[in-house]
């Protein structure tokens, strides 16, 4: 599962006076389903090769990698992963991978360090899920992020058994039992309640109402307005069933959501105020800092310029018309602007569905005044 730390080890890496070629592939079944994907690499391969200005060890380094990353491509099977991250630095044996679910962009980069940019992108615009199963007995807590799930605690709570013992009523049992439910369902509230500290989202799973009642009577009231929805399942349902309900419910909240804000989005720049639409309006909007929250395609890459001096983007000026001094040219200058977006504190959201960009012309912002 992706994380800070995966990224900010990779960050911390150094390799001089080599340099490190990193490969982002989409390798989709469903958008590869005769392993396109192979000619994509190679097509990429074949650019890079034409533009690479390297020499001697660094040189040799690079082409290795690029061999390296060949077989890789060739013959490995990426089973259900949409993207597959490649790193190497052959001059220092150090190689690295990382499977996502997430479709990132394609990319191939030679660079002083590992390209994370995309990755660090990814984890900025995601926020994780918790998924808690319940049970009257049992408890268990389930971190969902990015397309995967891990489990985060099991929760059990010794509730007593009825057994024949002097004086006790049945009432009484019944009592005593049901007040070990409520104890065991305040412990996982409190599990919880330590766990979502920043924003993330809740997913209930249960296998009846009344637990679902009960333990929400025991939730802190913060955490209540965190649930998105809740799945029908076991306890001990299988990984893979708890994933697939999982992801389809946040899949559906989530693009719900977005189709909410594109409205917004949609209504607001047409007042002229609040909202802008299209690449050009957006990169004048976040190099005048006014940039509240960017939604983009996923997929959204346009090659382009951008200035030396206050990183100002355009897909067709050749002089920063803030500066007026030649700006340079870039290979996608989508990612350029997300990151200058991001420098501003600005949110970030990618649209997964085409239909809901085609509508902002792939890109859009909502505005802080
Ligand atoms: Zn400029």
């Amino acid at each position: 599962m992706l994380s800070r730390e995966i990224l900010k080890e990779l960050g911390n890496l150094s390799f001089q006076p080599y340099l490190v070629t990193t490969l982002y592939l989409n390798v989709s079944p469903l958008k590869n389903p005769k392993g396109e994907y192979k000619i994509i690499w190679k097509d990429m391969k074949k650019n890079l090769l034409d533009s690479l200005n390297l020499e001697g060890d660094v040189k040799k380094s690079v082409l290795s990698d690029l061999e390296y990353i060949e077989n890789i491509v060739d013959q490995v099977s990426f089973g259900s992963a949409n993207t597959i991250i490649i790193m190497s630095c052959s001059a220092q044996n150090w190689t690295y991978q990382i499977p996502l679910y997430p479709t990132l962009k394609n990319k191939l980069v030679i660079d002083k360090d590992p390209y994370t940019r995309p990755l660090s992108h990814l984890m900025i615009a995601n926020k994780p899920y918790y998924l808690v199963i319940l049970s009257k007995g049992n408890a268990r807590v389930f971190k969902y992020f990015l397309g995967e799930i891990k489990e985060e605690g099991e929760i059990k709570e010794e509730i007593p058994k009825r057994h024949k013992q002097g004086g006790w009523e049945a009432a009484d049992w019944q009592r005593w039992h049901e007040t070990h439910v409520i104890w065991h369902f305040k412990e996982v509230a409190e599990f919880l309640d330590k766990k979502v500290q920043g924003e993330e989202k809740i997913v209930l799973g249960t296998t009846s109402p009344k637990n679902t009642a009960e333990f929400l009577e025991v939730l802190p009231k913060r955490l209540h307005e965190r649930i998105i929805g809740e799945i029908p399942i076991e306890l001990d349902s299988p990984i893979k069933e708890i994933l697939e309900k999982t992801h389809d419910l946040i899949e559906n909240y989530e693009e719900n959501k977005m189709r909410e804000l594109i409205d917004q989005l949609i209504v607001l720049s047409a007042k002229g105020k609040e909202a802008t639409i299209g690449l050009e309006n957006v990169a004048h909007a976040v190099h005048q800092k006014r940039v509240r929250m960017v939604l983009v395609d996923d997929q959204f890459e346009q090659p382009g310029f951008q200035c030396p001096s206050c990183s100002f983007i355009s897909p067709y000026l050749e002089n920063c018309p803030y500066c007026n001094i030649k700006m340079e040219k870039r290979a996608d200058i989508v990612d350029e602007l997300l990151e200058e977006a991001i420098i501003e504190k600005s949110e970030l959201l990618f649209i997964k569905n085409k239909e809901l960009s085609e509508k902002i012309e792939n890109i859009g912002a909502f505005l802080r005044f």
